[in-house]
């Protein structure tokens, strides 16, 4: 299962950077803490048993792609290719200058929701081998079975296979991981507007504008985010609700037909926003009014880069 995987990626990453295909291969390492995995460059031979693959690998590695001029071997899942392809789309990644590493993926796990089961454990490792995992630390060993324990979106992703991928390192599993895609945005559709104002007020008021959940994401690579700019100045910097919820809805807004639903942004949110309640709604809307999944096809043109007479304009009154 998942060793198979990180052996399968470091054995990869070792042909491609001895026979100088690559030079370099981004991936994810242990993190310096049980429970975390970091993005990691490696570009030497000798240094690949330092990629691991765990249910820890939940940043996005496409947002590491930007700006390199170098050729790169990069791991990505199912909702990770679909981001390098938005990023081939948007002219912003040439698909000539990386190799994708394909990871058919088994979702990855919220380590939140691990500690919520073990109150006041110290927790030194998480073994991925079985259906369930198993969690040990000093005087406990419990296992808990995989799909308790996944992150939510993980638990509803419609694509787990890469999209993209050069080499892959297991075998296709099952495309869907069989939940419900629309279970956090339809409850949105029968709220009238005042509930639907509260719900967001609720939603975000203890966002703290460190803004991880924007530097995470592969969709914001703007030089100047609209929150940085000064001059002109489109957002508050303060956490007055008006300044929080413009950061927000822009931001959203701005990944409108992009939104892979990988979920970094939620897993780095340091306050557990659940800012998925915000971008699921837009990528149902993307879905339902123009038939589109972002990151599917690399010649597809995303509905908010055209324009078609017959659009969809129901808003304007
Ligand atoms: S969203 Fe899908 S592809 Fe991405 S980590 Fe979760 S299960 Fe894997
Ligand atoms: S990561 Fe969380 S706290 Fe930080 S800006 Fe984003 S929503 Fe706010
Ligand atoms: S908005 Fe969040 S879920 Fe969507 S692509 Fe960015 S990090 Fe992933």
């Amino acid at each position: 299962m998942m060793r198979e995987r990180e052996l399968k990626i470091r054995e990869t990453a070792r042909e491609l950077l001895t026979k100088g295909t690559v030079d370099c291969v981004l991936g994810y390492e242990a993190g310096t803490i049980p429970l975390r995995a970091r993005p990691v460059f490696i570009s030497r031979p000798e240094d690949v048993d330092r990629l691991c693959w765990t249910g820890f690998c939940t940043g996005n590695l496409a947002k590491y792609l930007m700006g390199r001029k170098d050729k790169v071997a990069i791991v990505a899942q199912g909702c990770v290719s679909r981001n390098i392809v938005g990023l081939i789309q948007e002219g912003q990644v040439d698909r000539e200058r990386i190799v994708v590493i394909g990871v058919p993926c088994l979702g990855m796990l919220d380590y939140r929701k691990i500690q919520a089961r073990l109150p006041g454990k110290v927790i030194e490792s998480v073994d991925e081998e079985g259906e369930n995992i198993l969690v040990k630390g000093p005087g406990f060993s419990q296992e808990i079975p995989r799909n308790f324990v996944k992150r939510d979106n993980c638990t509803t992703c419609m694509h787990r296979n890469p999209v993209i991928a050069d080499i892959l390192a297991a075998d296709k599993v099952e495309e869907t991981a069989g939940g419900n895609l629309d279970k956090v945005a339809t409850p949105w559709e029968s709220f009238d507007a005042a509930k639907k104002w509260d719900m967001f007020s609720q939603t975000f008021a203890s966002c703290i504008r460190c803004y991880a959940c924007r530097d995470v994401c592969p969709l914001c690579y703007c030089k100047v985010c609209f929150v940085d700019e000064a001059s002109p100045q489109w957002c508050g910097k303060t956490l007055e609700s008006a300044d929080v919820a413009t950061f927000h809805l822009l931001r959203a807004f701005h990944c409108a037909g992009r939104c892979t639903d990988c979920g970094a942004c939620e897993s780095v949110c340091p306050m557990q926003i659940k800012m998925r309640r915000l971008t699921s709604k837009i990528e149902k809307d993307i879905r339902d009014l123009y038939g589109y999944e972002p990151g599917m096809d690399v010649d597809a043109k995303p509905p908010m880069t055209v324009f078609q007479p017959d659009d969809p304009e129901d808003f304007i009154s």
